[in-house]
C-alpha cells in the first residue's frame, strides 16, 4: 500500500535502519526506541494487524518469530520481549502488522 509507512520502508522509499530483509519479512530499528534493542519485524505483505492473520499466514507468522529470534540474538540479547499491539486501545499506532522486539533492560509486568 503506497500510503502505508511500513510498506514504504519495506519498499525502500522511506529510510530506516534495516537489520533484516528477505522475500517475506523486513526488520528495522524503531525510530523512537523504548529499550537498547527495539526492532520492528514486519511482513512485506500488508496486513493491518495480527487480527487479520489466518491459517494461510501460518508460515509467515512463524517466519516473523524466527526473524525476531535472529535479531535479538544478533544484538546479543538472551532475554527479550516480543510484543504485538492489536488495535489502538492496545497501543497500535501503525496499521501494518509488526512485532516489537525489545531487550537490553529490565522490564516490568504487567505492561502499562
Ligand atoms: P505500534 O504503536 O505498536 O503501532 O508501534 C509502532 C512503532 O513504530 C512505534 O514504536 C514507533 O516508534 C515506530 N515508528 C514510527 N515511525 C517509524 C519509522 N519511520 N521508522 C521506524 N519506526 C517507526
Amino acid at each position: 500500500m503506497s500510503d502505508c509507512l511500513f510498506c514504504r520502508i519495506a519498499a525502500g522509499t522511506v529510510p530506516a535502519t534495516i537489520v533484516h530483509s528477505d522475500d517475506d519479512v523486513v526488520a528495522f530499528r524503531d525510530v523512537d526506541p523504548k529499550a537498547p534493542t527495539h526492532v520492528l519485524v514486519t511482513p512485506r505483505e500488508h496486513l493491518a494487524s495480527a487480527a487479520e492473520l489466518t491459517t494461510a499466514h501460518d508460515a509467515l507468522w512463524a517466519r516473523m518469530l524466527h526473524v525476531a529470534q535472529d535479531v535479538a540474538q544478533a544484538d546479543g540479547r538472551s532475554d527479550y520481549r516480543i510484543v504485538v499491539n492489536v488495535g489502538p486501545q492496545a497501543g497500535q499506532s501503525i496499521e501494518h502488522l509488526h512485532l516489537h522486539v525489545l531487550g537490553g533492560r529490565p522490564m516490568d509486568w504487567p505492561p502499562g
